[in-house]
C-alpha cells in the first residue's frame, strides 16, 4: 500500500488513499475512488458551492487590490487563496461514502438539469431572434 503525506481517509476501509486535491474536487457525480476497496465518497456539494463563491470573490478581489495599490504582486492572491481554500476544504469537509446507484442517480439529475438548461437557452434564443 502507498501511503503519502497529505492523504485522507478512505470512509469505507479508513485506508489513507484519497489525496487532497481529489477529495476537492469529488463531487456527488465524480467522486472519488479509494484504491485500496474501490469504495466511493465525496465533499458535500455545500463545499463545491461555497468554493465557487470563494474563487470569485479571490479573483475579483485580487484584481481590484491589485489595481488600486497598483501592484501586480497582489494578483497572487488569487492563486494562493484558492491553495488555502482547498486546505480548508481538505480539513473542515468530510469525505462520505456513496453507492454507485447513487452516483449513477445523482448524474442522471445533473444531465436532466443541463438538458433542460440548454432547452430554455434555446427558447430563450429563438424568442430573442423573433424580435
Ligand atoms: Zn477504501
Amino acid at each position: 500500500m502507498n501511503i503519502r503525506i497529505g492523504m485522507f481517509a478512505c470512509p469505507s476501509c479508513q485506508a489513507p488513499s484519497i489525496s487532497l486535491w481529489r477529495k476537492v474536487g469529488a463531487t456527488d457525480t465524480f467522486p472519488a475512488r479509494c484504491a485500496r476497496c474501490n469504495g466511493l465518497s465525496f465533499v458535500s456539494a455545500w463545499a463545491h458551492f461555497a468554493g465557487a463563491f470563494v474563487a470569485e470573490g479571490l479573483l475579483w478581489g485580487a484584481a481590484i487590490a491589485a489595481l488600486l495599490a497598483k501592484s501586480w504582486a497582489l494578483l497572487l492572491l488569487f492563486p494562493v487563496g484558492l491553495v488555502a481554500w482547498s486546505a480548508l476544504v481538505g480539513a473542515v469537509f468530510p469525505l462520505r461514502p456513496i453507492a454507485r446507484g447513487e452516483v449513477r442517480r445523482a448524474r442522471r439529475k445533473t444531465a436532466a438539469l443541463l438538458g433542460g438548461g440548454a432547452v430554455l437557452l434555446a427558447v430563450i434564443a429563438l424568442v430573442a431572434a423573433r424580435w
